[in-house]
Protein backbone atom coordinates (compact mmCIF):
# COMPACT_ATOMS: atom_id res chain seq x y z
CA UNK A 1 0.00 0.00 0.00
CA UNK A 2 1.24 3.32 -0.32
CA UNK A 3 1.34 5.96 2.39
CA UNK A 4 1.34 9.73 2.35
CA UNK A 5 2.59 10.98 5.75
CA UNK A 6 0.67 14.35 6.42
CA UNK A 7 2.10 15.70 9.53
CA UNK A 8 2.41 19.36 11.09
CA UNK A 9 3.77 17.95 14.27
CA UNK A 10 7.15 20.19 15.89
CA UNK A 11 7.60 18.25 18.90
CA UNK A 12 9.37 14.75 18.36
CA UNK A 13 8.94 14.87 14.73
CA UNK A 14 11.75 12.98 13.43
CA UNK A 15 11.68 10.52 15.68
CA UNK A 16 7.89 9.81 15.40
CA UNK A 17 8.23 9.53 11.35
CA UNK A 18 11.30 7.64 11.61
CA UNK A 19 9.33 4.92 13.65
CA UNK A 20 6.72 5.09 10.75
CA UNK A 21 9.25 4.76 8.10
CA UNK A 22 10.63 1.47 10.06
CA UNK A 23 6.98 -0.15 10.49
CA UNK A 24 6.27 1.13 6.50
CA UNK A 25 9.35 -1.19 5.56
CA UNK A 26 8.43 -4.37 7.90
CA UNK A 27 5.48 -4.38 6.77
CA UNK A 28 6.22 -3.63 3.00
CA UNK A 29 4.11 -1.09 2.20
CA UNK A 30 5.64 2.18 0.55
CA UNK A 31 5.98 6.39 1.84
CA UNK A 32 4.74 7.94 -1.49
CA UNK A 33 3.34 11.53 -1.01
CA UNK A 34 2.58 12.20 -4.68
CA UNK A 35 0.53 8.67 -5.39
CA UNK A 36 -1.05 7.11 -1.99
CA UNK A 37 -3.99 4.92 -1.33
CA UNK A 38 -4.08 6.65 2.16
CA UNK A 39 -3.31 9.45 4.04
CA UNK A 40 -1.61 8.93 7.62
CA UNK A 41 -1.74 12.19 9.29
CA UNK A 42 -0.45 12.81 13.01
CA UNK A 43 -1.36 15.89 14.98
CA UNK A 44 -4.83 17.18 16.58
CA UNK A 45 -8.42 17.52 15.10
CA UNK A 46 -7.33 20.49 13.15
CA UNK A 47 -4.73 18.62 11.49
CA UNK A 48 -7.30 16.35 10.02
CA UNK A 49 -9.51 19.28 8.70
CA UNK A 50 -6.57 20.35 6.62
CA UNK A 51 -5.51 16.87 5.40
CA UNK A 52 -9.05 16.18 4.06
CA UNK A 53 -9.06 20.05 2.05
CA UNK A 54 -5.65 19.41 0.94
CA UNK A 55 -6.60 16.51 -0.53
CA UNK A 56 -9.58 17.40 -1.78
CA UNK A 57 -9.36 16.08 -5.18
CA UNK A 58 -9.03 12.80 -4.41
CA UNK A 59 -10.97 11.80 -1.52
CA UNK A 60 -13.11 9.15 -3.69
CA UNK A 61 -9.63 7.36 -3.97
CA UNK A 62 -8.18 7.33 -0.21
CA UNK A 63 -8.92 6.78 3.13
CA UNK A 64 -7.37 8.91 6.17
CA UNK A 65 -5.46 7.49 9.61
CA UNK A 66 -5.08 9.23 12.04
CA UNK A 67 -2.55 8.83 14.94
CA UNK A 68 -3.11 11.47 17.77
CA UNK A 69 -0.58 13.33 19.28
CA UNK A 70 -0.73 13.26 22.93
CA UNK A 71 -3.55 14.98 23.29
CA UNK A 72 -7.31 13.84 22.90
CA UNK A 73 -8.76 13.92 19.56
CA UNK A 74 -11.68 13.25 17.72
CA UNK A 75 -10.93 12.03 14.17
CA UNK A 76 -8.38 10.00 16.24
CA UNK A 77 -8.17 6.22 16.85
CA UNK A 78 -4.30 5.62 17.18
CA UNK A 79 -2.18 7.02 19.46
CA UNK A 80 1.71 7.51 18.74
CA UNK A 81 2.35 4.36 20.88
CA UNK A 82 0.15 2.38 18.83
CA UNK A 83 1.41 2.65 15.63
CA UNK A 84 1.89 -0.65 15.00
CA UNK A 85 -1.43 -2.10 15.57
CA UNK A 86 -2.34 0.33 12.12
CA UNK A 87 -0.43 -1.48 10.45
CA UNK A 88 -2.05 -4.17 11.49
CA UNK A 89 -5.09 -3.17 10.94
CA UNK A 90 -4.09 -2.60 7.18
CA UNK A 91 -3.77 -6.15 7.10
CA UNK A 92 -6.97 -7.19 7.43
CA UNK A 93 -9.07 -7.57 4.56
CA UNK A 94 -12.17 -6.69 6.14
CA UNK A 95 -11.06 -2.88 7.67
CA UNK A 96 -13.15 -0.55 9.72
CA UNK A 97 -13.31 2.30 7.61
CA UNK A 98 -16.56 4.72 7.75
CA UNK A 99 -17.30 7.42 5.21
CA UNK A 100 -18.72 10.92 5.84
CA UNK A 101 -20.23 12.92 3.51
CA UNK A 102 -18.73 16.89 3.14
CA UNK A 103 -21.00 19.76 3.30
CA UNK A 104 -21.35 21.80 0.35
CA UNK A 105 -21.98 25.43 0.21
CA UNK A 106 -22.70 27.64 -3.22
CA UNK A 107 -22.22 31.21 -2.48
CA UNK A 108 -23.48 33.41 -5.22
CA UNK A 109 -21.89 36.86 -5.23
CA UNK A 110 -23.84 40.28 -5.89
CA UNK A 111 -22.40 40.72 -9.79
CA UNK A 112 -23.74 36.61 -10.24
CA UNK A 113 -20.04 35.42 -9.72
CA UNK A 114 -20.42 31.79 -7.99
CA UNK A 115 -17.77 29.86 -5.57
CA UNK A 116 -18.51 26.33 -4.10
CA UNK A 117 -16.98 25.14 -1.12
CA UNK A 118 -16.29 21.95 1.18
CA UNK A 119 -16.59 21.25 4.44
CA UNK A 120 -15.93 18.23 6.99
CA UNK A 121 -17.31 19.59 10.03
CA UNK A 122 -19.67 22.93 9.25
CA UNK A 123 -20.15 25.83 6.97
CA UNK A 124 -20.80 29.12 9.03
CA UNK A 125 -21.43 32.92 8.41
CA UNK A 126 -20.72 34.84 10.79
CA UNK A 127 -19.88 38.55 11.44
CA UNK A 128 -18.80 39.61 15.14
CA UNK A 129 -18.99 43.19 14.45
CA UNK A 130 -22.53 44.19 12.89
CA UNK A 131 -25.38 42.46 13.26
CA UNK A 132 -25.70 39.66 10.84
CA UNK A 133 -29.21 39.58 8.85
CA UNK A 134 -30.39 36.76 7.28
CA UNK A 135 -33.32 35.11 6.19
CA UNK A 136 -33.15 31.55 6.02
CA UNK A 137 -34.90 28.87 3.76
CA UNK A 138 -34.88 25.12 3.97
CA UNK A 139 -36.20 23.80 0.64
CA UNK A 140 -36.84 27.60 -0.56
CA UNK A 141 -39.19 27.12 2.01
CA UNK A 142 -38.61 30.39 4.87
CA UNK A 143 -37.83 29.09 8.41
CA UNK A 144 -37.21 32.52 9.59
CA UNK A 145 -35.43 36.08 9.44
CA UNK A 146 -32.48 35.73 11.62
CA UNK A 147 -31.01 38.85 13.61
CA UNK A 148 -27.50 38.16 15.63
CA UNK A 149 -24.20 37.02 15.35
CA UNK A 150 -24.19 34.22 12.53
CA UNK A 151 -25.04 30.84 11.52
CA UNK A 152 -23.91 27.08 11.08
CA UNK A 153 -24.56 24.04 9.20
CA UNK A 154 -22.83 21.07 10.77
CA UNK A 155 -22.82 17.76 9.28
CA UNK A 156 -23.38 14.51 11.66
CA UNK A 157 -19.31 14.12 12.10
CA UNK A 158 -19.20 18.38 12.53
CA UNK A 159 -21.57 18.00 15.62
CA UNK A 160 -19.60 17.49 18.39
CA UNK A 161 -17.28 21.00 17.09
CA UNK A 162 -18.52 24.14 16.99
CA UNK A 163 -21.98 22.95 17.36
CA UNK A 164 -21.53 21.68 20.58
CA UNK A 165 -20.07 24.61 21.86
CA UNK A 166 -23.39 26.69 20.74
CA UNK A 167 -25.41 24.27 22.00
CA UNK A 168 -26.46 22.53 19.23
CA UNK A 169 -27.16 18.66 19.82
CA UNK A 170 -24.43 15.40 19.05
CA UNK A 171 -25.70 13.24 16.13
CA UNK A 172 -24.15 9.89 15.70
CA UNK A 173 -22.04 10.08 12.50
CA UNK A 174 -23.85 6.68 11.13
CA UNK A 175 -26.87 9.16 10.58
CA UNK A 176 -26.38 11.78 7.02
CA UNK A 177 -28.10 15.11 8.65
CA UNK A 178 -27.31 18.49 8.17
CA UNK A 179 -27.96 20.73 11.87
CA UNK A 180 -28.44 24.54 11.88
CA UNK A 181 -27.59 26.22 14.60
CA UNK A 182 -27.63 29.80 15.63
CA UNK A 183 -24.57 31.96 17.27
CA UNK A 184 -25.79 34.31 19.90
CA UNK A 185 -29.39 35.43 18.56
CA UNK A 186 -31.06 38.05 19.04
CA UNK A 187 -34.07 38.30 20.73
CA UNK A 188 -36.23 41.14 21.50
CA UNK A 189 -39.65 42.81 19.88
CA UNK A 190 -38.15 43.34 17.16
CA UNK A 191 -36.05 40.62 16.01
CA UNK A 192 -37.44 36.56 16.35
CA UNK A 193 -35.61 33.43 15.48
CA UNK A 194 -36.67 30.00 16.14
CA UNK A 195 -33.29 29.58 18.85
CA UNK A 196 -32.99 26.07 18.95
CA UNK A 197 -30.84 24.31 17.20
CA UNK A 198 -32.77 22.51 13.58
CA UNK A 199 -31.97 18.70 12.55
CA UNK A 200 -32.65 18.01 8.70
CA UNK A 201 -32.48 14.99 7.08
CA UNK A 202 -29.39 14.29 4.11
CA UNK A 203 -31.52 15.53 1.83
CA UNK A 204 -32.42 19.02 2.67
CA UNK A 205 -31.40 22.23 1.15
CA UNK A 206 -30.62 25.36 3.76
CA UNK A 207 -30.16 28.92 2.15
CA UNK A 208 -29.10 31.71 3.76
CA UNK A 209 -30.61 35.01 1.87
CA UNK A 210 -30.05 38.20 1.90
CA UNK A 211 -27.75 41.41 1.33
CA UNK A 212 -24.61 39.36 3.40
CA UNK A 213 -22.30 42.16 3.52
CA UNK A 214 -18.91 42.13 5.35
CA UNK A 215 -19.30 38.40 6.35
CA UNK A 216 -16.93 35.68 7.39
CA UNK A 217 -17.80 32.46 5.42
CA UNK A 218 -15.87 30.05 7.91
CA UNK A 219 -15.38 26.00 6.55
CA UNK A 220 -13.74 23.58 8.85
CA UNK A 221 -10.33 25.66 9.55
CA UNK A 222 -10.71 28.06 6.62
CA UNK A 223 -12.53 31.43 5.67
CA UNK A 224 -13.52 33.17 3.24
CA UNK A 225 -14.19 37.19 3.55
CA UNK A 226 -17.56 37.82 1.47
CA UNK A 227 -18.42 41.39 0.65
CA UNK A 228 -21.64 41.25 -1.14
CA UNK A 229 -23.09 37.46 -1.13
CA UNK A 230 -26.64 37.58 -1.92
CA UNK A 231 -27.17 33.58 -1.34
CA UNK A 232 -25.58 30.50 0.25
CA UNK A 233 -26.65 27.15 -0.35
CA UNK A 234 -25.62 24.22 1.76
CA UNK A 235 -26.43 20.83 1.05
CA UNK A 236 -24.67 17.44 1.81
CA UNK A 237 -22.60 16.59 -1.32
CA UNK A 238 -21.96 13.19 -2.91
CA UNK A 239 -17.93 13.46 -1.82
CA UNK A 240 -17.29 11.35 0.91
CA UNK A 241 -13.96 11.43 3.24
CA UNK A 242 -13.38 7.80 4.80
CA UNK A 243 -11.41 7.06 8.25
CA UNK A 244 -10.11 3.57 9.01
CA UNK A 245 -10.94 2.79 12.87
CA UNK A 246 -9.56 0.61 15.18
CA UNK A 247 -11.90 -3.21 15.43
CA UNK A 248 -13.25 -2.07 18.74
CA UNK A 249 -14.52 2.07 17.66
CA UNK A 250 -17.65 2.90 18.88
CA UNK A 251 -18.86 6.50 18.61
CA UNK A 252 -20.14 6.76 22.61
CA UNK A 253 -16.69 5.81 23.95
CA UNK A 254 -15.25 8.31 21.71
CA UNK A 255 -17.74 11.12 23.03
CA UNK A 256 -17.27 9.61 26.50
CA UNK A 257 -13.58 10.09 26.37
CA UNK A 258 -13.55 13.59 25.07
CA UNK A 259 -16.39 15.21 27.10
CA UNK A 260 -17.09 13.17 30.17
CA UNK A 261 -13.92 12.03 31.57
P1 LIG B 1 -8.56 23.55 16.24
O1 LIG B 1 -7.95 22.47 15.44
O2 LIG B 1 -7.85 24.11 17.40
O3 LIG B 1 -10.03 23.09 16.66
C1 LIG B 1 -10.74 23.77 17.64
C2 LIG B 1 -11.28 22.75 18.62
O4 LIG B 1 -12.32 22.00 17.97
C3 LIG B 1 -10.24 21.73 19.08
O5 LIG B 1 -10.41 21.50 20.45
C4 LIG B 1 -10.58 20.49 18.27
O6 LIG B 1 -10.18 19.29 18.94
C5 LIG B 1 -12.08 20.60 18.16
N1 LIG B 1 -12.71 19.89 17.05
C6 LIG B 1 -12.54 20.11 15.72
N2 LIG B 1 -13.36 19.29 15.02
C7 LIG B 1 -14.03 18.54 15.94
C8 LIG B 1 -15.04 17.54 15.85
N3 LIG B 1 -15.55 17.16 14.67
N4 LIG B 1 -15.52 17.01 17.00
C9 LIG B 1 -15.06 17.42 18.20
N5 LIG B 1 -14.13 18.37 18.35
C10 LIG B 1 -13.63 18.92 17.23
O7 LIG B 1 -8.91 24.80 15.35
P2 LIG B 1 -9.05 24.90 13.81
O8 LIG B 1 -7.91 24.27 13.14
O9 LIG B 1 -9.39 26.30 13.51
O10 LIG B 1 -10.29 23.93 13.55
C11 LIG B 1 -11.47 24.38 12.98
C12 LIG B 1 -12.63 23.83 13.74
O11 LIG B 1 -12.64 24.43 15.03
C13 LIG B 1 -13.94 24.22 13.11
O12 LIG B 1 -14.38 23.25 12.19
C14 LIG B 1 -14.86 24.40 14.28
O13 LIG B 1 -15.76 23.34 14.45
C15 LIG B 1 -13.97 24.46 15.48
N6 LIG B 1 -14.25 25.72 16.17
C16 LIG B 1 -14.83 25.64 17.39
C17 LIG B 1 -15.20 26.79 18.04
C18 LIG B 1 -15.88 26.65 19.37
O14 LIG B 1 -16.10 25.52 19.79
N7 LIG B 1 -16.24 27.76 20.00
C19 LIG B 1 -14.98 28.05 17.47
C20 LIG B 1 -14.37 28.09 16.25
C21 LIG B 1 -14.00 26.91 15.58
Amino acid sequence: MKISIYSKEKENKEIILAKVAELVKKYNHEINNEDFDCVLYIGGDGTFLRAVQENKDKLDDIFFIGIHNGKLGFFYDYTIDELEEVFKDLEKTEKNISKHRLLKAELTLIDGGKETLYAVNEIRIENPFHTLVSDVYVDGVKLETFSGNGLIVCSSLGSTAYNRSLGGSLICPTLDTLQVTEIAPIFNKSYRSIGSSLVLSSDRIVEFVGKLTNVVVGYDHLTSHINDSTRIKIQLSDQTVSILHKSDYHYINKVRECFAE
